[in-house]
């Protein structure tokens, strides 16, 4: 199956006794057995769900994998990841993450002894010469959040594995969705999702994905997945797999119009430096040429005038880009990554890689384009 077909049919069956083209939602915590642990292959639905079943083989199927995991949160699918190290073990990470996965990694998870070092993933001797003994994990986003950054995933997995096989490679895959890249294609072991944002698509839900295509990983993860219980529950499964059907949709869309307002950008007489990937003299702009089918939907930028006051002006007078949290969803939002997203991130660290406080994230949705470039205009001339 072509991938505009998998968001459609990848890992779904009819519903056996009616015929249903969607699984029921089944709400239900438990499931009746003829003998002790003689069951239909479901028994309790911390488990399994078969709601939950038929969106995690979507998520399989999306991702090019054997097998999904649905998780409560992006950030429990994170959880999930680093569950799989030991204390002493080490992790590389990216120096621009998800300001929720930094707090985790080093609030959460430091304490008990994980050590992260974090590096500039565009450059991929930054994490061979950060590889020890003790290097169990790779994670990397790309593009970065707010930055859009590019890593080249292909380089950085064949690399980091021909040094030591074992290290495992985790891709947060939030940004560009499988519809741009699949990383599991290109050597990474695992890809993680916060499904709230494009798989989901509609802003409804809070959810966290996985995918991995190795059997091993796959009962490590289903084991941790059931013993921790931080699952996604029957509806946001089902509202989860509805939104995944029209995610190539949507996606050309929000990548249509992701070029539209960063070229506006770009050619405004207010507006400093435009962070998109798919502007050509955006530093990665030829990996990320190489990699995605095209750029995503998201844009950041700084308005020259780089004053707080100013930047407020803008962030409180946009009126169809709602001023919010999240992203990837169809209605297009504003963020200001230092008091939003990113505030967990300590000033010093923020400032090293450039998060000050002009900066400002758009996350373009599928309105009509002219109406989204006369809200920024009007919002840039308030
Ligand atoms: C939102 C987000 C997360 C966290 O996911 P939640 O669903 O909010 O828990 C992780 N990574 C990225 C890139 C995100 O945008």
């Amino acid at each position: 199956m072509k991938f505009n077909t998998k968001t459609i049919h990848g890992g779904q069956q009819l519903e056996e006794t009616t015929g249903a083209v969607m699984p029921p939602v089944f709400f239900t915590s438990t499931f009746a057995q003829s003998s002790p642990g003689v069951h239909k292959g479901y028994a309790y639905a911390r488990g399994t769900n078969p709601t939950r079943t038929a969106l995690e083989s979507s998520f399989a199927a999306i991702e090019n994998g054997t097998n999904g995991f649905a998780f409560s949160s992006g950030m429990a699918a994170i959880d999930c990841v680093l569950r799989l190290l030991k204390p002493g073990d080490e992790v590389i990470a990216g120096d621009d993450l998800y300001g929720g996965t930094y707090r985790m990694f080093t609030q959460l998870f430091e304490q008990y002894g994980l050590k992260f070092t974090y590096v500039d993933m565009d450059v991929v001797e930054n994490v061979t010469t950060a590889i020890t003994e003790k290097t169990k994990l790779v994670w990397l986003e790309t593009p970065t959040n707010p930055l859009m950054k590019i890593a080249d995933i292909k380089a950085i997995s064949s690399t980091v594995k021909q040094i030591h096989s074992t290290i495992l490679i985790a891709v947060d895959n939030t940004f560009a969705t499988p519809y741009l890249q699949q990383p599991l294609n290109l050597g990474a072991d695992i890809v993680m999702h916060s499904a709230t944002k494009y798989l989901g698509g509609h802003s409804d839900l809070v959810m966290g994905a996985l995918m991995v295509k190795d059997q091993n990983l796959a009962k490590e993860i289903h084991f941790i997945q059931f013993a921790a219980g931080a699952i996604a529950g029957p509806m946001d499964s089902f509202l989860a797999l509805r939104g995944i059907k029209t995610l190539h949709l949507r996606m050309q869309r929000h990548c249509e119009n992701g070029m539209a307002v960063a070229k506006f950008l770009e050619n405004h007489s207010k507006v400093g430096e435009v962070f998109y990937p798919g502007l050509e003299n955006h530093p990665n702009y030829k990996i990320a040429k190489k990699q995605m089918k095209d750029f995503g939907g998201m844009v950041s930028f700084k308005l020259k005038s780089a004053t707080k006051a100013a930047t407020f002006r803008f962030l409180e007078n946009t009126k169809l880009f709602t001023l919010a949290e999240s992203l990837g969803g169809v209605e297009s939002l504003v963020n200001h990554p230092v008091t939003m997203s990113h505030a967990s991130i300590p000033v010093q660290e923020r400032l090293k890689i450039g998060i000050t406080d002009s900066l400002i994230r758009l996350s373009v949705g599928i309105e009509d384009i002219d109406d989204l470039l006369a809200d920024l205009e009007q919002a840039l001339n308030a």
